[in-house]
């Protein structure tokens, strides 16, 4: 029979462990299309299910990987046949179901986009959740209403997946882009990517006011807590903050008067359980409106063995961009 390799966590008594194992396609959960993994990515989730430092793994044994892209090698659902390049991300695949990090995954079709034109296996896991998260939080910001003329928009967590996307389709619709990183060392990249100007986001970190002077029209936010909170206190009349992460805290000691004085919208951003036809508009976006050149720029390429120390280095704030797993 054949096998092929698989990214496996287990739990004991002693911890977490983790471990390539060979398996069988006897080993993958129920699901109705059988996809051949070649590419994934690691997403600040899937470091989290790697090293166990929160609990996003609720099913033993577990492969994590949230995001895959490959080719279906069998299906019953007609939706999809043998041979069709198709993209996985979130339905809980990595943390309820078998993931990414595997020879192959076996899920229910209907979680799958079909392959956007303009973009392979490779591009779709730079983009990854991450990216595909920035284009949802863009989409809620432009049903707002809002455009580049109204004024600037912050991206905040700006040197990582989300924040790095997030400023190459912002700068590429024309936007005025803040930059909120905590690694000044990266000013070169995320002006290569399109940042106007950049902050330091030690100003955004600390305890917010109600209101402070308002500096953007739009934001898009993957850190919560206290910047999430100052984000909202400096957004300009009428404006909207899409928030889709937690890097620095889940919580969000904020007041209402942003939304009461000021009109401010807050835009909750869930790329997990997404409705499809949303996803779809969002990849075949990103197919057309990201520059590939850039995307390039923010990716960078690792093999299966260099996933967990990744894994790490994700949790530890230490990637830049973009990282792609070659799987095959
Ligand atoms: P990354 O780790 O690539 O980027 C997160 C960035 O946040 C870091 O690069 C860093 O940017 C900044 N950061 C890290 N720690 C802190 C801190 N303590 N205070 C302030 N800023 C900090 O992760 P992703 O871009 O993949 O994901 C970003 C967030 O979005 C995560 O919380 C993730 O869980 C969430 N997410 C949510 C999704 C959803 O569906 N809602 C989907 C995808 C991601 P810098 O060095 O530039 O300061």
């Amino acid at each position: 029979m054949e096998t092929f390799k698989a990214l496996v966590v287990r739990k004991s008594e002693a911890g977490q462990t983790v471990a390539v194992e060979q398996w069988t396609d006897a080993d993958l959960m129920d699901g109705d299309v059988t996809v051949r993994v070649s590419h994934s990515t690691v997403n600040y989730k899937d470091g989290l299910a790697l090293t166990g430092k929160a609990p996003v793994v609720r099913r033993w044994p577990m492969v994590p990987g949230i995001d895959a892209a490959g080719i279906v090698e069998t299906s019953s659902n007609p939706a999809f046949k043998p041979g069709d390049a198709v993209i996985l991300n979130g339905w809980g695949t990595g943390e309820t179901h078998l993931g990414a990090y595997a020879g192959k995954t076996r899920v229910k079709g209907d979680w799958l986009v079909p392959m956007p034109a303009g973009l392979d296996a490779a591009q779709s896991m730079a983009i990854g959740t991450a990216g595909y998260t920035a284009m949802l939080a863009v989409l809620a910001l432009e049903r707002q209403g809002l455009k580049p003329a109204d004024g600037p928009v912050v991206v905040t967590g700006a040197a990582g997946g989300v924040g790095s996307v997030a400023i190459a389709l912002l700068a590429a619709a024309g936007w005025h882009v803040i930059a909120s990183t905590g690694r000044s060392g990266e000013a070169d990249y995320l002006q290569a990517l399109g940042a106007a100007e950049i902050i330091d986001r030690a100003e955004l970190s600390g305890p917010a006011k109600p209101l402070a002077r308002e500096r953007w029209i739009a934001g898009i936010d993957s850190v919560g807590s206290h910047t999430l909170a100052n984000l909202l206190a400096m957004t300009r009349y009428g404006g909207t903050i899409a928030a889709c992460g937690l890097a620095q805290g889940m919580d969000l000691p904020s007041s209402v008067a942003p939304f009461i004085l000021r009109g401010v919208t807050l835009a909750g951003i869930d790329s997990v359980m997404c409705p499809m036809p949303r996803r779809i508009e969002a990849w075949g976006r990103l197919a057309r409106d990201l520059d590939k050149a850039k995307l390039a720029r923010l990716t960078s390429t690792i093999s299966f063995g260099q996933l967990p120390e990744t894994a790490a280095a994700i949790l530890a704030g230490t990637v830049r961009g973009r990282v792609v797993v070659t799987i095959d």
